[in-house]
């Protein structure tokens, strides 16, 4: 079954993106059904790729190889599973990292996380979807996993006529347990916890905490599980107080501090952006401050709200930085590009009339690499700022 594209409309694809939308192509032959293996081609008639097909997507094949001597079988999955490994361990990573990071992977819509010997999976496509049960296999079989777990509740699926679904692809095995990230322990709840249960696109960035929270007062906004409230605490930090909006992350928080022996942590349940205000006016300085709130949009009509979001927050943030503190402040939203992000956290600093100074920028951890064009692999990105 082929697909043929349009004149004029393959460069992209050409050039390395995995994704052909629907009105790029001009024929479609053999009929082909949702999830089934095709071979897209440029009006020209060359090979560009081979990849799965879904009509009813806006995203209507998403390539999985480029070379024509390559079939998609069991063997091409545990190849591709393969080298997302050695490609994290050659990094440093060991027990607990992103194993699969989809489209940064070659594996479209594919995302696996592993803690020690337990993988939680997510196939966000129609046509991933099919492969699910030999990829957990491959896991039980060839990476000695003792339990796959799929975390299929995420919307995106519905984009595809999928069902929204969650649960063991293993024989069944404790879900929540504690995992010790560079010596700091957190309840990890598969089933429970937001996305695939702990977030690891941070970790490189919670050691960039390392020395500047030392004694420090330190103020974590959008703390979920409290992962930078604690690092602050063990990086030496006199207190921390840790907010959130929901009831049930403070609780996962507070747990995680008691199971760190922590006495000096402080949950605060409410929302930033009634909080933040009040606190301004109160004259709350801590000496740093974290920002790392959800992805205020998930596409392109959302931006504008998104921009005056961020810059609400940063904004109240970089105003409780004590005169040469430091503000740590994230957006996870692709849609918000480096440059915008940027911008905006640049236009608060302004308005809060504070002089600031670059220490560091700061990207999603190397287990979620980013592909030069593939920009929606490219999404979390944060600073580290002086503010003077
Ligand atoms: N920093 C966390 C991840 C944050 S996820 C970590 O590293 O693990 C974003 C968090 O922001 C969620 O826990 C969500 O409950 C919280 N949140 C969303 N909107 C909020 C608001 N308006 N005020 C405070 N918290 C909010």
């Amino acid at each position: 079954m082929e697909v043929i594209l349009q004149r004029g409309k393959a460069r992209r694809v050409e050039d390395g993106h995995p994704w052909v939308y629907g009105n790029e192509i001009d024929v479609i032959t053999g009929e082909p059904q949702t999830g089934d293996i095709v071979d897209v081609f440029n009006f020209k008639k060359d090979f560009i790729g081979r990849g799965y097909i879904n009509t009813k997507s806006q995203i209507t094949v998403r390539i999985l190889t480029r070379q024509r001597s390559e079939p998609i079988d069991i063997s091409f999955f545990r190849k591709r599973l393969f080298a997302c490994r050695e490609y994290r361990e050659k990094l440093g990573f060991t027990l607990n990292y992103r194993l699969v990071f989809g489209e940064a992977d070659f594996l479209p819509a594919l995302v696996i996380d592993k803690f020690d010997d337990v993988y939680v999976m997510q196939t966000l496509s129609a046509g991933m979807d099919k492969w699910k049960r030999v990829i957990a296999d491959i896991l039980l079989d060839d990476f000695g996993a003792s339990g796959v777990y799929e975390r299929n509740d995420v919307p995106v699926r519905t984009l595809e006529g999928l069902e929204e679904t969650t649960g063991f692809l293993s024989n069944e095995f404790d879900t929540r347990f504690v995992i010790d990230e560079e010596g700091v322990k957190f309840y990890v709840d598969l089933v429970n916890g937001q996305k695939t249960g702990f977030f690891l696109d941070q970790k490189e960035n919670r050691l960039a905490l390392q020395h500047i929270v030392k004694n420090a007062e330190v103020l974590d906004c959008f703390t979920y599980t409290g992962s930078f409230a604690l690092y602050a605490a063990k990086f030496g930090a006199r207190h921390v107080t840790a907010l959130d909006i929901s009831a049930e992350a403070i609780r996962l928080m507070q747990e995680n501090v008691a199971l760190n022996n922590f006495t000096n942590v402080e949950g605060v349940c409410a929302n930033a952006f009634d909080v933040l205000p009040v606190w301004v006016k109160e004259n709350r300085l801590y000496d740093v401050v974290i920002l790392d709130p959800p992805a205020f949009t998930k596409n392109r009509k959302g931006i504008e709200n998104a921009v005056k979001g961020y810059k609400e927050i940063n904004l109240r943030g970089i105003r409780m930085v004590r005169p040469g503190g430091f503000l740590a402040t994230f957006s996870c939203s692709h849609f918000m590009d480096v440059n915008l992000f940027y911008d905006t956290v640049a236009s608060a600093a302004k308005d809060a009339g504070r002089t600031v100074r670059e220490v560091q920028f700061l990207n999603q951890s190397k287990d979620h690499p980013v592909v030069w064009g593939i920009q929606e692999t490219h999404y979390l990105k944060g600073l580290i700022l002086q503010i003077i």
